[in-house]
């Protein structure tokens, strides 16, 4: 009996965006980036994120799969950007775009309407179409989704705004990742986490600060997050979607909900930055 072992020489997470909906200017849209032995697998894509990507040294047209946690447009806003460039840098594969109920319909809209002029005028100068349309998977249960060689996919949902939004769980070797979006996690979500080696989790304020916004109830904080992360265990966990530094103005608040976090989690706790990279191979 042969035995294959996919031993993986290279894992890397790179923050590309840590920022929300506001156009903080020291700060990009959410987007994150795991590269699995030169295979770019890409979590959200809000404004930047193609830019951002870039200076990590990777082009549009190297990132294989996206993976959208829900369709608010600060997570979605750079999508026609990355897929038009990937075309015109001639992508060798498909894009392949992983997303909740609504993907299909938003991508179908985003790429050809309103693009029509320019997808015919680069067509008459012999641009080939076959590359340009992704492929659209969507993800409609909290399951195991996808099976690569490499790694394997797991989805659940999160409570957020009244739209369905999804957190991922990348398992790759022995090592497992998990990727939220924006919102609240049920009590399931410790058990989703369990043992993972980074948790990449959005903290939009403290919980006195999120009770005065009529969003508030729609995002997660410094309390709830420690306690998600001491009962799954997790070793690091990294805070993004800052919403509060961006109506506060205050570059130091994420300091201050990361001791809050810490307080009350005894692993390590890492403010993100745009290009924060954390190698785990
Ligand atoms: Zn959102």
């Amino acid at each position: 009996m042969r035995i294959r072992l996919n031993i993986i020489m290279k894992l890397q997470f790179v923050m590309l965006g840590s920022g929300a909906v506001r156009d903080n200017p020291h700060r990009g849209g959410p987007s994150q980036i795991l590269n699995i032995d030169n295979e770019i697998l890409m979590f959200d894509c809000g404004r930047s994120a193609s830019t951002n990507l870039a200076r990590t040294g990777i082009g549009c047209e190297a990132v294989d799969r996206l993976f959208l946690t829900h369709l608010h447009f600060d997570h979605i806003v750079d999508v026609p950007y990355l897929v038009f460039v990937g075309w015109i840098k001639k992508r060798k594969n498909r894009l392949q775009i992983y997303g909740p109920n609504g993907t299909k319909d938003f991508v179908t809209k985003i790429i050809r309407p309103p693009f029509q002029q320019d997808i015919e005028s680069r067509l008459k100068h012999g641009k080939d179409i076959t590359l340009l349309d992704p492929v659209v998977y969507e993800v409609h249960q909290a399951s195991q989704f996808l099976l690569a060689n490499r790694y394997q996919i797991s989805s659940t949902f999160i409570d957020h705004a009244g739209i369905p939004t999804l957190a991922y769980r990348i398992n790759v070797g022995n090592k497992r990742i998990v990727i939220t979006g924006d919102g609240i996690p049920d009590e399931k979500f410790p058990e989703f986490c369990h043992g993972a080696d980074l948790l990449s989790i959005e903290c939009s304020g403290t919980s006195e600060f999120l009770d005065q916004q009529a969003w508030g109830s729609w995002h997660i904080g410094p309390a709830d997050i420690a306690q998600i992360a001491s009962e799954a265990g997790i070793k690091i966990v990294i805070i993004k979607h800052l919403v509060i530094e961006d109506i506060t103005g205050d570059r130091t608040i994420g300091n201050s909900m990361a001791k809050q976090i810490q307080s009350h989690y005894s692993g390590e706790v890492i403010v993100a930055e745009d290009g924060l990279t954390i190698n785990l191979s």
